[in-house]
């Protein structure tokens, strides 16, 4: 099979997203006043509307139509103030109604878009912008796209957010690790049944992996900060399926999709789509067809399975739903919705830049963790006037050296580790002052963690002090230069490399406790002098 980016070269992927959020943060269930439970006791949190029982009647959660409503304002959507209930039919006993209720052509939501920031390598994998310059519009099937410095901007439109529930969950038991094939019997847990769920639905218009990969990072950062989701992919209350076709580069009709299932962390959303493209590209380029069908991402195998060939709508004859009225919503209470609104990601990236001079490439790596971005806010209160002096180290700090260490420490809290603002702080200046070099800064760093201790005392305890007197520093380079007379002279020779040998010889002479950055401008200058 070729690479994606030589796939990239004669055909253009068309990607759509379909993306379910479990309302995690909410009480009770879509259409009856069961409690929402994570692990309780099987079938402890059910009623007759739940458990499909007949003529028991459901009625909407107000408080999952104020979530779905607050994602779509957050999306740039538009609210309907109208829309209606659908039941989708189908036969499984995970779902006791037999249907699964859920929106049809009107949705809550419709219209919105996000923009995309694409820069640096992930903007390498879109090769159809070349020769255009920073604040152009691309041309084609590239006009949602603006160019940047260091990238691009990408509009992509977002059709709807509808509002349904979620199944049961069944368990097969006696077959292979779970599976109904082989398996005696099964039991069904129907505290699940009737989560309310929001379902995001993309228009086509991405057109590399790593475009999708952004788009649910930037979706999951919108709905962690409005709360109306845990949003954990590994649990699944976060759930993407990605739809991809590929034309010739320069055809404008679209080709036939597959949809790709199991998509439940952002490396296994890129690589399952990009496998995906290069599949496709392999039997297209071979004269074969695409099947419209769904197919499962399997990470470890890397290579996509077909699972099933696509249902239509009319297979679930969705119909509107006897047992409850259309939905009606005000301007009022949509605007007292819109009053809720909390500091989006874009404002919060926007604010970092006016406020502390951040770029908006730091700024948006800080917001990528909740934990990460909390923490930087904390900081800079910490800092109070020195905010803006020290908010680049600071953002170096949280995005390099914090992350990291959350990544290593995969589940930890931040807030419940020996690293406190004003530990930050401390470390940051000690840097800033030229205290310390940065590698000391990551010593340091490294034992704050470890033994629970300010940066100050053990810079002190380790005696690690960095020598920043110019004076000291001067004398040390006279003298180097002054035992070395055959390097000074292969340096005026122009044999600028052996500047690496004078700043060895220096440090050594000091211990390690030189400040780098001088040593080198002290050099430089005496060896020109020399
Ligand atoms: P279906 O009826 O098969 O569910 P939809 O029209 O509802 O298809 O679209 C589902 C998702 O697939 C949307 O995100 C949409 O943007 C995307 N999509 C539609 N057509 C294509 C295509 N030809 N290639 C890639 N994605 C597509
Ligand atoms: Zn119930
Ligand atoms: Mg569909």
């Amino acid at each position: 099979m070729k690479k994606l980016e030589e796939v990239l070269k004669d055909w253009e992927a068309v990607i759509g997203l379909e993306i379910h959020a479990e309302l995690t943060t909410l009480e009770t269930k879509m259409f009856c006043g069961c409690k929402l439970e994570f692990g309780a006791d099987p079938n402890t949190h059910t009623c007759p509307v739940c458990l499909g029982l007949p003529g028991a009647l459901p009625v909407p959660n107000k408080a999952a139509i104020e979530s779905i409503v607050l994602a779509g304002l957050a999306t740039n959507c538009d609210i309907e103030k109208r829309s209606m209930f659908y039941r989708k039919n189908y036969m499984y006993p995970d779902m006791a109604k037999n249907f699964q209720t859920t929106q049809g052509p009107v949705a809550f939501c419709m219209r919105g878009h996000l923009d995309l920031h694409v820069d640096g390598k992930a903007a390498s994998e879109r090769i159809d912008l070349e020769g255009l310059e920073p604040g152009d519009q691309g041309t084609g099937t590239a006009g949602n796209v603006t160019k940047t410095e260091d990238g691009y901007i990408a509009h992509v439109g977002i059709t709807r957010i509808h509002m349904e529930e979620d199944a049961g969950k069944m368990v097969h038991v006696g077959g292979g690790e779970g599976r109904i094939a082989g398996a005696t019997h099964s039991l069904v847990d129907y505290n699940r049944a009737g989560t309310p769920l929001i379902e995001l639905v993309t228009e086509p218009e991405l057109r590399t992996p790593e475009e999708a990969r952004l788009f649910m990072q930037k979706l999951r950062q919108i709905y962690l900060a409005i709360g109306i989701s845990d949003c954990s992919m590994e649990e699944g209350s976060l759930r993407c399926d990605g739809n991809v076709s590929l034309r010739r580069r320069g055809e404008t009709k679209f080709g036939t999709k597959t949809e790709l299932k199991n998509m439940n962390s952002f490396k296994n959303l890129h690589d399952g789509l990009a496998y995906e493209i290069c599949r496709q590209a392999e039997v297209l380029e071979e004269g074969g067809i695409i099947y419209q069908e769904t197919r499962h991402w399997d990470p470890s195998a890397k290579r996509t399975i077909v699972m099933r060939v696509k249902e239509t709508a009319d297979d679930y004859r969705l119909f509107p739903e006897p047992d409850l009225a259309p939905y009606d919503l005000t301007d009022e209470w949509i605007e007292s919705v819109r009053a809720k609104l909390p500091e989006l990601p874009d404002q919060k990236v926007e604010r970092f830049g006016r406020t502390f001079g951040l770029s908006a490439y730091d700024a948006r790596q800080l917001i990528n963790d909740p934990q990460i971005t909390s923490f930087f806010e904390e900081c800079m209160e910490v800092a109070g006037k020195d905010a803006a002096k020290l908010a680049k180290p600071v953002a170096n700090l949280a995005i390099n050296d914090v992350a990291a260490y959350l990544n290593a420490n995969f589940g930890t809290a931040l807030d419940q580790t020996p690293l406190t603002a004003a530990r930050a702080i401390e470390l940051v200046k000690l840097l800033a002052d030229d205290a310390i070099s940065s590698k000391q800064a990551k010593e340091v760093f490294a034992a704050v963690m470890d033994q629970d201790k300010d940066p100050a005392a053990i810079v002190e305890e380790r005696g690690m002090k960095q020598v920043s007197d110019t004076g000291a520093i001067e004398a040390v380079v006279d003298e180097i230069i002054a035992a070395n007379p055959d390097e000074v002279a292969r340096y005026k020779d122009g044999n600028t490399k052996v500047i690496g040998f004078f700043v060895g010889q220096c440090m050594k002479k000091m211990r390690g406790q030189g400040n780098p950055k001088l040593i080198n401008q002290v050099l430089a200058q005496k060896l020109d002098q020399a």
